[in-house]
């Protein structure tokens, strides 16, 4: 069945077609700054008196406004949702698809502009950003293919009767996606709902509204009808808890913090006057990785792949590693050579250059807990690289590695998301999974080694939704990898599955007698 999926390939920027093309979209950029964005509720173009700033995390200017949605215009998304639910949940599952191809094909046809509203919006560089692009028409193709597979309903056992099983969509779907990953997460979450036949209201993150907006455009312009998709910006703390709560809401489809998706999943399970059904939660939440080196491993590899998971679009990737678990033997070697890896990292960060290795970190508020972070490692272990830091003109950490830390210090326990590095002294293997192991979190986790004993002792003990051997923690492809988290880490959704799917639709068993 996945025969004919192909995974989409990354822009190659040192190719000046792709470069000019890339400098034309910043331009184009540049001249929409400061724009303000409505909200999109049934396809009626509403601006709001108050207004969310998108700022520059590079440099701290206004990139656009997005309209604030309130609690009424919310209202007013979800019975919108909840009406348009009645004609697209009937509208053939062929037709849903046909729609998805189109937005994948005119989300390639946008790449660049949208890649470069990523890269302002964020703070990815050119590469990640793309790479997001990519994991995006990854999702909306490999869901297009599912759902096709889906729609053919489940495979049953001949009787004398007329027997059918098959999947229906379920109704209204609150999408409530964090920054990090703008476009695909935000995109994958909104397009498998649609596909599957179920209307969303998104409310994307206050930090990234531009791209979410663009995106939203993009589906309408595809064909995904009027009031299937609604934009509904707003502060998570101020309609986040309505919308979830709403009675038509059925079920909520949420990526971000643990704290936030404890909250949701609380307040979902709440039943509301007039509501007829219990709220289904996904909710893919955080994580402290760990990458576990042992005595065995090709030291300069492993300390590769953990200075770029760790670092790479600044440690702000749910799957990044902020914990290595280091065999003694090896423990001063692999220091060395992850500081060397942290240095070729910082080369042009804080320069403005938006296609440096590093970039900025995405907001105040994030810059003052990852530094504050940083004090608290001054006192928990030695900083060997890094721990400098500057907001002047924009939220630049440089990438911090701390030796010496303690398995139970704050930092080897408590999620930072940023580009702070603990690790850890292990005396045995058995000691570095117990340690990988003791934390609430369960994302992603990589080994190093060449122990084949040690490899078949983590594939069973270790307890992560993506695990890893000899290779990064970040960098999940779509179909090759599929996503998502044990424990703390979420609901274990594994996107880009048909499982995944399978979230947004119920099965109608129908029987009917022949004789
Ligand atoms: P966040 O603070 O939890 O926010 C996520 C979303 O929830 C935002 O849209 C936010 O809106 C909204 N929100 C806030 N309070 C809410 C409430 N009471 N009810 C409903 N929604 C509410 O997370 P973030 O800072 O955007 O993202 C970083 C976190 O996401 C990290 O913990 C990271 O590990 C995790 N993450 C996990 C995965 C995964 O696949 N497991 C992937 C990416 C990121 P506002 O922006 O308006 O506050």
């Amino acid at each position: 069945m996945i025969k004919g999926f192909k995974n989409a390939v990354e822009l190659d920027f040192s190719v000046e077609e792709n470069r000019l093309k890339m400098e034309e979209a910043f331009r184009q950029v540049e001249a929409e700054k400061g724009k303000v964005y409505p909200l999109i509720i049934g396809g009626e173009k509403i601006e709001t008196e108050k207004k969310i700033t998108s700022l520059s995390p590079a440099t701290k200017e206004v990139l656009g406004y997005a309209s604030s949605c309130s609690r009424e215009l919310a209202d007013k998304a979800i019975q919108t949702a909840d009406e348009a639910f009645l004609t697209w949940s009937r509208t053939p599952a062929e037709e849903r698809i046909r729609c998805l191809k189109r937005l994948a094909r005119l989300v390639e046809q946008n790449r660049f502009i949208l890649d470069a509203w990523n890269v302002e919006e964020s703070g990815k560089n050119w590469g990640e950003a793309d790479g997001e692009l990519c994991e995006a028409l990854d999702f909306f193709n490999s869901y297009a293919m599912h759902m096709a597979n889906l729609d053919k309903g489940l495979e049953l056992i001949p009787t004398d009767e007329y027997t059918k099983c098959i999947y229906i969509p379920i109704g209204v779907g609150a999408i409530i996606p964090p920054w990090n990953f703008p476009l695909s997460i935000c995109g994958g979450m909104i397009t498998s709902a649609l596909v599957t036949g179920n209307t969303v209201i998104c409310k994307p993150s206050s930090d990234t509204p531009i791209v979410a907006y663009k995106f939203v455009e993009l589906c309408l312009k595809a064909g995904f009808p009027e009031g299937t998709v609604n934009y509904i910006p707003g502060a998570g703390s101020e309609i986040g808890d309505y919308i979830v709560e709403h009675p038509r809401t059925r079920f909520i489809n949420f990526t971000g913090s643990k704290a936030v998706g404890c909250r949701i999943n609380e307040n979902a399970a709440k039943v509301a006057e007039g509501q007829k059904w219990l709220k289904r939660v996904v909710a893919e939440m955080g994580g402290k990785n760990a990458i576990i080196v042992d005595s065995s491993a090709d030291i300069k590899k492993a300390a590769e792949g953990i200075a770029s998971s760790a670092f790479t679009f600044q440690g702000q990737k749910c799957s990044a590693c902020s914990r290595a678990l280091v065999m003694a033997d090896v423990y001063d070697e692999l220091v060395d050579e992850v500081v060397k890896c942290a240095k070729n990292l910082k080369e042009n960060q804080g320069s403005g250059a938006s296609n440096a290795p590093m970039g900025p970190v995405i907001n105040k508020g994030a810059y003052d807990s990852i530094t504050g972070y940083i004090e608290v490692a001054r006192k928990e272990g030695t900083i060997v690289y890094g721990g400098t830091y500057s907001d002047e003109t924009g939220y630049y950490i440089d990438p911090t590695v701390v030796r010496d830390v303690d398995k139970d210090a704050r930092i080897a326990n408590e999620e930072i998301f940023g580009p702070v590095l603990a690790i850890v002294k292990v005396n045995s293997f058995d000691e570095a999974l117990e340690i990988a192991n003791q934390t609430e979190y369960g994302l992603t986790g990589s080994v190093y080694s060449e122990t084949r004993e040690n490899i078949q002792k983590a594939k069973v003990e270790f307890q992560v939704g993506n695990l890893y051997f000899n290779r990064k923690s970040t960098a999940a492809v779509v179909l090759q990898h599929p996503f998502g988290g044990f424990n703390m880490s979420g609901t274990d959704a594994k996107t880009g599955t048909s499982d995944y799917l399978t979230n947004f639709l119920n099965l109608k068993s129908i029987t009917e007698d022949l004789n």
